[in-house]
């Protein structure tokens, strides 16, 4: 299996994951190796870490796992710990898990004694085929998604499938939701193809996802551009899964999950905007809805979800700038969406 090369750091699929993780950490003289799961990671991820892994582990850190654990409260665990097993700035942590251990790793690692080398493992499909490759690393603020964190890069990616057997189906079919988010975006055959075949996690659909989100940071990594594109659907979305988490009476939706709710709306939003086709519209709610079923959002709730959209990272000097589509397959940029329309697309989702 092959590498997809970055600008800055590489990432390595299955076989050569192997061989880079044990050559690089044989290279490099590290004083301490740290790490990081979750407790389910720890659980179902150690034991093949483990047998891929030749070098010595100083020791595991665990946390608790889920997106309401991705806060400051948590690095102060994690750099409290690092402290007092004598980490010092030749340690390497490698973060082993979702999205959420790689996010919060990546953070503390870039904090702890001013940053010192991570290299993450992700065990999910969506930290897979997304936090593989971009560099974004942090915490939430509140129920407020990725408010805080720096954007550094790991030393490497290793990317294992295998890791995925023990993943439920339900975080499964959230993290294809970005997957069908980049053939959206940038490439009208892979939405195709993804759409046909179904809940997709073999090595070769993983690895066309990262070669196109790669292409893209590789264009823009500073996100003045094109990379604002691998935000389509994530402006309502990021809105829908704060409105989630916050609410005491609703279960929280996965990340995949709200983002699909958000790329239907923001389809509607560039059907009246941006020239989307009727057509494309209805075959994005289609396929998005046989994945995801429909979630009720009452009138009260839509008007909660969008003051919750001022926070958006997206969000410049009041403004908030969307990604919409002009076809299945080519996005465009900074586009303004007046209020009431967001609330038409509300509508067409239900
Ligand atoms: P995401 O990548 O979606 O942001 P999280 O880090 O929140 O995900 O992980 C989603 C859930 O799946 C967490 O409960 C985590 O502990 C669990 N998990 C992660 N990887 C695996 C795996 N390979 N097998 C089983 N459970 C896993
Ligand atoms: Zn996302």
């Amino acid at each position: 299996m092959q590498s997809v090369i970055t600008t800055s750091h590489e990432v390595h699929f299955d076989a050569v994951a192997k061989e880079a993780l044990n050559q690089s950490i044989k290279a490099n003289t590290y004083s301490k190796i740290f790490v990081l799961v979750d407790q389910n990671t720890n659980t179902y991820c150690l034991p093949l870490f483990h047998k891929m892994f030749d070098g010595e582990v100083d020791a595991i850190i665990t946390i608790a796992p889920g997106e309401p654990n991705k806060h400051i409260e948590t690095c102060l665990k994690v750099w409290e710990s690092l402290s007092d097993l004598g980490g010092d700035r030749k340690s390497l942590l490698i973060n082993l898990g979702g999205g959420v251990v790689t996010d919060l790793g990546g953070f503390v690692a870039c904090t702890f004694k001013r940053g010192i080398d991570f290299i993450n493992i992700p065990t999910t499909l969506l930290a897979m085929v997304d936090a593989s490759v971009g560099g974004k690393n942090g915490v939430d603020l509140g129920p407020l998604k990725n408010q805080i964190g720096v954007i550094r890069q790991p030393k490497m990616v290793l990317v294992l499938p295998s890791f995925l057997k023990t993943l439920p189906e339900r975080e499964i079919i959230s993290g294809f939701a970005e997957m069908l988010k980049h053939g959206l975006i940038v490439d009208r055959e892979y939405w195709n193809t993804l759409r046909s075949n179904g809940v997709s996690k073999d090595v070769q659909s993983i690895l066309k996802s990262v070669n196109i989100k790669s292409d893209i940071i590789t264009e823009d990594p500073r996100e003045n551009g094109v990379r604002k594109k691998l935000n389509f659907g994530h402006t309502l979305g990021h809105a829908v899964e704060s409105f989630f988490l916050e609410s005491n009476n609703r279960d929280t939706l996965l990340h995949g999950e709200a983002i699909a709710i958000g790329m239907i709306l923001e389809a509607y939003l560039a059907h009246k905007l941006t020239g989307l086709s009727k057509l494309d519209l209805d075959e994005i709610k289609e396929t998005f809805l046989r994945f995801y079923p429909k979630v009720d959002i009452s009138t009260k709730e839509i008007s909660k979800i969008k003051s919750l959209l001022i926070h958006d990272k997206k969000n410049s000097h009041g403004n908030i700038n969307f990604v919409l589509l002009n076809e299945i397959g080519d996005a465009v940029v900074d586009i303004k969406v007046p209020d009431e329309l967001i609330d038409e697309a509300f509508t067409y989702y239900k």
